[in-house]
């Protein structure tokens, strides 16, 4: 697989709004847009910085994928993603080459990218996302 950039840093937050105070204030950053992916369960802040963005992510339901992690490790660096040019093809690269996938297909994610995870597992313990910008 290609990988093109880092697309974004994911990181797990408690409270959104006091969070996105700390980018704003001390990094000095921009929250451009915040969303909800209800299929993920969390609300997402987006910032910035060249072309790396940062996703914070907290969660809607205590069930949810981040509700879980934060009660079992707290706050944090969540996710990292790396933007492919084609997805599908990343993902039966990593298949075939013994790599667990959590998502076997692209499916929607925040910001209107075409996502999947690798599992952690096969990462040596980083959750990697692999993303696709269909309209760039
Ligand atoms: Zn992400």
């Amino acid at each position: 697989m290609e990988l093109t950039h880092i697309e974004h840093i994911g990181i797990a937050v408690k409270n959104l709004d006091e969070s996105i105070k700390y980018y704003e204030e001390v990094l000095g950053l921009k929250c451009y847009s915040i969303e909800e992916v209800a299929d993920q369960k969390v609300k997402t802040a987006f910032f910035k910085v060249g072309q790396t963005k940062l996703e914070l992510l907290e969660s809607t339901d205590p069930e949810g994928p981040i509700g879980k992690f934060i009660e079992k490790k707290g706050e944090g660096i969540h996710h990292l993603a790396f933007h492919v040019n084609d997805l599908q093809n990343a993902l039966n690269d990593a298949n075939a080459k013994g790599v667990r996938l959590i998502d076997e297909k692209p499916r929607k994610g925040a910001e209107g990218l075409d996502i999947a995870f690798l599992h952690p597992k096969s990462t040596n313990g980083v959750l990697t996302e692999l993303c696709e910008d269909k309209v760039k």
